[in-house]
Order: structure tokens, then sequence, then C-alpha cells
């Protein structure tokens, strides 16, 4: 496939010139922008599909069981319920001004004070309710967010962390504490540096409603494809699937497909994902064995704790009403 050749290119070309970069790099002190700074926060090891280059990509089953959280709009009586499929569902509070973000820790039933655990956040937006203006006037935020499990078939780079003083984190033996960030490809700056590399890592990938919408289309669209016989002869006939061809009907799913993405601006508001090469194959021979160890999505999008939430928001709860509020 061309883009492994391209890769490959890539490859050689930070080999040679590993030299020259490791030079270069006793000079600079600045810490990288993506730099982990004490406990590793959620959107290290994420996905975040780039404007202008495709990645070729596979999503991967990640079976999660948990309470599905009230979405931002429903109203606050609505019921919540458990459910267990490929993905997760959490609620993420963004702070406008500090640009952070944490986890809410309100519970699935964060909209209904009755029923909510404490969360600062949630206190911070709800409690800014101002009754002359009509709105919340807190530069914390609400949104639904799904995360998904991918396989990013393209290359990454074992890139040392860094602390909030720019040195390199690590082990009492000296021996650094790394992440896989992707190469950048076209004056990358990790090729430069000749930092190790790999091809094919797994990550999370948390994105709004709109993007998960989009990928499940995909898979609708290709879910007349039925694996068993590898014809396009199912139908869906209301409550169960037929296959015209075979007794034994599998319809492809939006986890069956290779597919490049990449970001497309629509307009001033929107920006979408677009695809590429969709096509139905399985996992390439060569990343099977990455497929062993999936991330645990509870535990990495799960609630942030309290002092970490005043830590991030710089917000100090009043004694009596902590993390309680008045629900609008
Ligand atoms: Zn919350
Ligand atoms: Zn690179
Ligand atoms: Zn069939």
């Amino acid at each position: 496939m061309a883009v492994f050749g391209k890769n490959q290119d890539l490859i050689e070309r930070s080999r040679r010139t590993a030299d020259a970069a490791t030079m270069r790099r006793r000079q600079e002190v600045q810490p990288k922008a993506k730099a982990v700074r004490g406990i590793r926060p959620s959107w290290v090891d994420t996905y975040k599909p780039s404007e202008g280059k495709y990645d070729l990509v596979r999503l991967i089953r990640n079976p999660t069981t948990f309470v599905s959280p009230l979405e931002p709009s429903d109203d606050a009586g609505a019921e919540v319920y458990e459910e267990t499929v490929d993905w997760y569902k959490y609620i993420k509070h963004y702070h406008a001004t500090l640009k952070r973000s944490v986890n809410c820790s309100g519970g699935p039933q964060w909209k209904n004070k009755n029923a909510s655990t404490p969360c600062h956040a949630c206190a911070m937006r709800f409690g800014s309710w101002d009754d002359v203006q009509r709105k919340y006037t807190s530069p914390v935020g609400v949104a639904l967010e799904y995360v998904l499990t991918v396989l990013v078939m393209e290359l990454f780079h074992k890139v040392p962390q860094i602390d909030a003083a720019g040195n390199i984190r690590g082990n009492n033996k000296g021996e650094p504490y790394t992440d896989w960030v992707q190469c950048q490809g076209e004056g990358c700056e990790y090729c430069a540096e000749g930092l190790e590399m790999k091809e094919g890592h797994i990550q999370t990938w948390p994105m709004p409603k709109t993007f998960f919408a989009q990928l499940m289309d995909l898979g609708d669209k290709k879910s007349n494809f039925c694996l068993s016989c590898a014809k396009k002869t199912i139908k869906w006939f209301g409550n169960e699937y037929e296959c015209s061809n075979c007794d034994n009907p599998q319809p492809a799913s939006v986890f069956d497909l290779n597919f490049q993405v990449c970001k497309k601006k629509i307009n001033d508001k929107q920006t979408l994902l677009d695809f590429e090469e969709v096509e139905i194959a399985p996992v390439p021979e060569q990343y099977i064995s990455l497929l062993d160890s999936l991330p645990n999505m509870a535990q990495k999008f799960g609630p942030t704790a309290l002092d970490q939430q005043s830590k991030q928001f710089q917000y100090t709860p009043k004694p009596s009403t902590q993390a309680r509020f008045i629900n609008k």
C-alpha cells in the first residue's frame, strides 16, 4: 500500500538526520508544547485527526459497561441506563478562560440536583446563573463526549516526558518516561531529533457527537456486506438481518473498516470528518499484536477528583455549599 511506502521513506530520512539532530538537541532547553506534567492527564495518548492530512485508521471494539450520562439536552428528570457498548460516553467540562478541561464527577445524573454527586465544575457553572441576563456567566462549559478506541496505522515517535521546569521526567535509574506521539510528517521536530519510531499505535479518540454520528453512518453504509460470505447480499427486515447468499448473515460495521480520515472546516462554525479509501478489510497482520491490550476507558475518562478539579479550574469551594448547585 502506498501509505507504507511513504512511511518507509520517512524512517530512512529520519535515520539520516539523527546525528545532526542530536547536536542540535543539546542546545535546546525549551520544553515541548505537548509536555506531560504531574499525573498523566486524559489527553495523553489520545488521537486527534489533523486538518489537511489523512491518517489511515481502524476503529477497535473495546466493550465497556457503564451508566450512560444524561445528555446536556436531556431534562434533569430523564432516566439513565446501563449499557455495554464498544465505546465510552462522558461529560466534559471545558474552562474557556483557562483553556483546560476536567471530567464531570456529578455522576450519570449530573443534571439532577437530588441525584448528582459533587462536582466543582458543575457548581461553578450552575452557580453562575444570572437572572437578569438569563444565562450562565461562568466560563465553564458542559459537553457530551464519545470516546472510541482507534488503531492509528501511522508513524509514532517515542517522546520523553518533560516536567514543568523543562527537565525530562524519569525513574530513579535515570530512564526517561516516554509517550508515543504521532510523527508530524514533513518538518517533524521529532524526526529532526532522530527519536525512536514505530508504525501503528492504539489510542483513545474522544470526539463530539457529530463526529461519532458520522462514523456510525460510515459503518451503516457498509452493512449490506456480509462478512461470512463476502458478498453484498444482506438486507435488514425490521428485526433481523438476512443474507441471500448464506445462512450466517454478518453485516459489516464501522469496526470492520480500514479508512483514511482527516478533519475539514465546512464553515466558520462547523468542522466535520472527511473519509477516503474506506474498505472492508481485516486488521493488517503487522498490527494484530497491538490489540492484546486496549485502553481502560472508564479509568481514563472517569470523573476527575475534586481536589484536581479545584487545582485545574482555580476554584475554592465554599464550605457549606460545596459542589451543590441549584438546577435551572
Ligand atoms: Zn460536572
Ligand atoms: Zn517525525
Ligand atoms: Zn452471507
